[in-house]
């Protein structure tokens, strides 16, 4: 995304307060707590970049040289860019930054939100990491004493050498996860099979990028092992909206009242995963 420093100036002016509120709104529901979006003290700026302050918030900035004719920003996950021509004087690009600092500190808030989203499902597979299971953290610890992978109070802990790579860690992690999946869907898949009258004629996990569930014709359901990283709610929602299609295969009316009854408080569940990750729909 990048906006012209002379044309493109944003029309609306929001307040502080408002940036905070368009960032809450990216995510409706307080499932999962958002990192804090001001970093708490200023980090020395990475080498290479330069850092101002936007309002009383430390920005880092890359700065680029080029041919062009106007200063130019571009905010993405690399951060805030700054291309100015080879003859502005650094002062100039110092005065452009404030007088887009409100454009630039809502886009940065809004970068975060997004990759706050991200996060949640991409684990790093490292000793320290933490991972979300059924809604609430957990930290990875790489144990050599302990036996296979032991769910601890807010700890995994993974029976692995001190230095296991993160293949490894990632391989043991995913077939915990993977289990508890099968455990969770063993357990919700009935209760909701016995409030439609009918249950699925086979259910298996899916590893699926981009779907979190799906139902076939015959009523065979696949759900993403994925899930698991999820509050219940949203698992049962899934659960509920793949069994609706036992009776409805289409999304018409008929088959939202369906999940209705199967789970009446499925808006919330709906709109939390809807405005979740970007790529993921519902079959
Ligand atoms: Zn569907």
């Amino acid at each position: 995304m990048e906006r012209n420093a002379r044309r493109g100036a944003p029309r609306k002016r929001a307040s502080p307060t408002q940036l905070a509120a368009d960032a809450a709104l990216q995510l409706p529901l307080p499932l999962f707590e958002l990192p804090p979006t001001a970093p708490a003290a200023p980090t020395p700026a990475p080498t290479g970049l330069r850092s101002t302050l936007l309002g009383a918030q430390p920005v880092h900035y890359e700065l680029r040289r080029s041919r062009r004719r106007t200063i130019g920003f571009a905010i993405d996950d690399r951060g805030l860019r700054v291309t100015a021509p080879r003859w502005v004087p650094l002062a100039e690009v110092e005065r452009a930054l404030q007088e887009k600092s409100r454009w630039i500190l809502r886009k940065l808030i809004e970068w975060r939100a997004h990759q706050a989203r991200r996060e949640r499902v991409s684990v790093r597979w490292q000793h320290g990491a933490t991972l979300r299971y059924l809604g609430s953290a957990l930290t990875l610890a790489i144990d050599p004493d302990a036996r296979g992978v032991a769910h601890d109070g807010d700890l995994l802990r993974v029976g692995l050498a001190p230095h296991a790579g993160e293949a490894q860690l990632e391989d043991r992690v995913q077939a915990w996860l993977k289990a508890r999946a099968r455990e969770v869907f063993a357990e919700r898949i009935p209760l909701f099979a016995r409030r439609l009258g009918r249950a699925p004629s086979r259910w298996t996990l899916s590893s699926a990028r981009t779907r979190w569930g799906s139902c076939t014709p015959d009523g065979a359901v696949r759900l993403n092992w994925r899930l698991v990283h999820f509050p219940l709610e949203i698992i049962d929602y899934v659960i509920a909206h793949e069994l609706a299609h036992l009776r409805e295969l289409n999304h018409g009316p008929r088959f939202w009242s369906t999940v209705g009854e199967l789970f009446p408080e499925f808006n919330r569940a709906r709109a939390w995963l809807r405005n979740f990750p970007d790529d993921m729909p519902l079959g």
